[in-house]
């Protein structure tokens, strides 16, 4: 392979093909439906559409797909071939506008939640020109939206570009009164940081559990995990290496910009994470990161595991959300400037996050909620599921300062007259370290750490960009009609630090105190499971503030919820399943077998030498009967919950009895098995154990 600035990007159409390969005129009004979100006329579709075809076969492509993003959490497509038959039984390769800006596929198998009666099966994909459509194989893949036909949502983008929009919007506003006459958008970027577990193929297959679950639902702890921290940023091995730099090659060819990799904590771990860019490009990279990762992962006899918690007693993995926002000029704002005025701007937009996590706490918890990310959420590995904001000691100092109208006491004690005096220099180093937090201002962005590995960031974001949005929302209808807007800029800036400071903690989220503290004498929420906290989407205030933003509509709330609850019972109930499959067909007949054959064994030395004890086999036998008769004991109750859920009258009382019932049953079952793993021996054991898969790559 050649230089990497030579092949980055060569399968999208991106901003320099479409410079090359269309006329003046219709890349500028391509140009202005991308930037400004301008209406395209079908004209300039037409002509584009015929640009990216001719574009795409020159590359190999013979089919194109609408990409889209439904609510089953990965991508889906439809090919459709270029092809179009001549008079002369030949064909010429076609690709209409019409065809680039609608789809119409059949929706019918998509969750709806609802939404669409089954007589109008049918949803219609819309092209999002802001993302660059890309070859994959031999298929040009057009970014788009999916929806119903009465126009509702049925995927994760719409919504998130509703939630851009209307962020886009209000922080407008609020930079036209600091007298920004010259921003014509505001957007957000993130850039996702990926965790993943890498193993063999051939561990895998003999695991129905991985297979079936993404996830292990038996395994002992190994003789040697990851309490000598020496897998994190350790060298990384050959199969990974090879794995890792043929990714990023795939990665770069579609212009996603794969940057940094190290092995994470646990043994098998690793992470890889891209330079950030726009959030809705950066959801689509992350979405087709995952798929890249699995397939080049098979193309090594790997397989990568996307899954939140595979391992127990191991970390699982999740996907750090960095997000901040900034103008189309570039200027971040959320980085503290170097004059007084734009100081009071960045603390004003600081506000806005504090403020907008505070009052939707519920939201940001739902947008990671999964049967997957609950095993890691508050296992002292991750964040707990109690949200709060780390701004760290500074920061934290001046908005004390400023809440008290004391003197700042930084390196230089200071008055803080926002407006009037210049912000200290804060160090990103000391403002970097707080790694507990779920989410931590980290100099010049916020990173959200509570999202799960195999999540979309959609949903975070959406959630994110619109309760910002909400905050300035208010700020600038109360600006705007000040009388003194420094005057209100401050009393508002002071009032939001007194309103919110609670959901403010610079300490250690990892520790049992704080969950204390946070729940009990600062009345934050703790949801501690999906069950729990999926409800609270259709609480007023939420209904409320989205559908005011106009980011979904009341149906499409129910619909998500709804869905959301769906996939939590499902998920929960074929794990349940495919425990006691396992049970059945292979863990107890391996222990029985072994038993069996000890007793054989101990009988036959009795034959030979009738004065022996054989203790080591009786005992034996002994502890894996009495394990067996529990493991019976524990599947039959495991049973009776999953029948149990039919009783259940609606989703969110299924979903209760998950929580309360499979899955306490499961982990109940777990224990008997386990211990009788590590009594088995290792040739009668009828999967590999965690010791085998965790250190399977070489
Ligand atoms: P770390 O979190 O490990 O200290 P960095 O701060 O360098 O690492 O960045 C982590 C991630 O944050 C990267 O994906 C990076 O591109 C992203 N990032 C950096 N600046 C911004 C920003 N302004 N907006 C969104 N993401 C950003
Ligand atoms: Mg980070």
């Amino acid at each position: 392979m050649s230089i990497v600035s030579e092949y980055f990007g060569s399968q999208v159409f991106d901003d320099r093909v479409m410079r090359a390969n269309l006329s003046a005129d219709v890349y500028a009004s391509l140009r202005k439906t991308i930037d400004e979100g301008k209406e395209l006329d079908i004209t300039v579709a037409n002509a584009v559409a015929e640009a990216m075809k001719n574009w795409a076969v020159s590359k190999g492509a013979t089919h194109f797909t609408h990409w889209f993003q439904p609510l089953t959490g990965i991508t889906a497509e439809k090919h459709d071939s270029f092809i179009a038959p001549s008079p002369d039984g030949s064909v010429i390769m076609e690709f209409s506008g019409k065809e680039l800006i609608k789809g119409e596929p059949d929706a019918s198998s998509f969750p709806s939640g609802g939404l669409r009666a089954t007589f109008e099966a049918r949803g219609y994909t819309a092209w999002d020109p802001t993302s660059y459509a890309f070859i994959k194989g031999k298929t040009l893949c057009i970014p788009t939206a999916f929806c119903s036909y009465g126009g509702h949502a049925l995927d994760k983008k719409t919504p998130l570009l509703r939630s851009m929009e209307v962020l886009s919007k209000e922080a407008l506003r609020v930079l036209r009164l600091f007298g920004n006459d010259t921003a014509k958008r505001v957007v957000s970027s993130v850039g996702p940081e990926q965790e993943y577990f890498l193993i063999t193929k051939e561990m895998y297959d003999q695991r129905p559990d991985l297979r079936f679950t993404g996830r292990t639902l038996f395994g002992a702890k190994p003789p040697k995990g990851q309490e000598l921290d020496d897998h994190y940023f350790g060298v990384i091995k050959p199969g990974v290496t090879a794995f890792m730099e043929d990714l990023n090659d795939e990665l770069w060819k579609l212009g996603i910009l794969a940057k940094t990799e190290h092995n994470e904590v646990a043994p098998a771990q690793h992470e890889l994470a891209p330079i950030y860019t726009t959030t809705n490009i950066a959801t689509d990279h992350n979405q087709l990161m995952m798929e890249i990762m699995q397939k080049v992962a098979a193309k090594h006899g790997l397989v990568c595991l996307l899954h939140e918690k595979p391992f127990a007693g191991v970390n699982g993995s999740g996907k750090h959300n960095n997000w901040s926002i900034s103008t189309d000029s570039g200027q971040n704002l959320l980085s503290p400037g170097d004059t007084p005025y734009e100081n009071a701007q960045f603390l004003l937009f600081l506000c806005a996050v504090i403020k907008a996590v505070d009052d939707y706490q519920d939201l940001l918890r739902i947008a990671v909620a999964t049967a997957g990310n609950d095993h890691r959420l508050g296992a002292n590995e991750a964040p707990p599921a109690v949200i709060s904001i780390f701004l760290g000691d500074e920061l934290n100092a001046v908005l004390e300062a400023i809440e008290n109208d004391t003197p700042y006491q930084g390196t230089e004690k200071m008055q803080m007259k926002l407006g009037v005096d210049v912000l200290p220099k804060f160090n990103r180093d000391t403002t970097d370290r707080n790694r507990t937090s779920p989410f931590a201002f980290t100099g010049n962005k916020f990173e959200f750490r509570m999202l799960g590995s195999s999540n979309s960031i959609a949903c975070a974001n959406i959630m994110l960009n619109s309760a910002v949005a909400e905050s300035l929302r208010i700020y600038a209808d109360r600006l705007e009609k000040a009388e003194d807007f420094e005057t209100a800029l401050h009393d508002m800036i002071k009032k939001t630090i007194k309103d919110h400071k609670h959901i403010i903690f610079n300490g250690n989220g990892y520790d049992d105190t704080w969950i204390t503290e946070a729940t009990e004498k600062r009345g934050l929420l703790n949801y501690r499971t999906t069950a729990d906290c999926m409800p609270h989407l259709l609480d007023e205030k939420n209904v409320k503030m989205l559908t005011s933003l106009g980011v979904f509509t009341v149906d499409e709330l129910r619909s998500r919820r709804d869905i959301m609850l769906e996939n939590y019972c499902k998920t929960v109930t074929i794990e349940a399943n495919t425990m006691i499959n396992m049970v059945h067909k292979r863990v107890a007949p391996a222990i029985t077998r072994f038993t069996a054959d000890l007793a054989k064994q101990a009988s036959e030395k009795k034959a030979l030498f009738p004065d022996l004890a054989c203790s080591y086999e009786k005992e034996l036998i002994l502890k894996l009967s009495t394990l067996t008769d529990c493991i019976t004991e524990k599947t039959d109750d495991l049973e009776m919950a999953v029948i149990g859920l039919q009783e259940a009258e609606d989703v969110i009382a299924e979903s209760a009895l998950i929580r309360d019932t499979v899955l306490p049953k499961m982990s109940e079952l777990r224990i008997p098995c386990d211990q009788a793993e590590l009594l088995t021996a290792k040739s009668y054991w009828p999967f590999p154990t965690y010791g085998d898969i965790l250190f399977s790559v070489k």
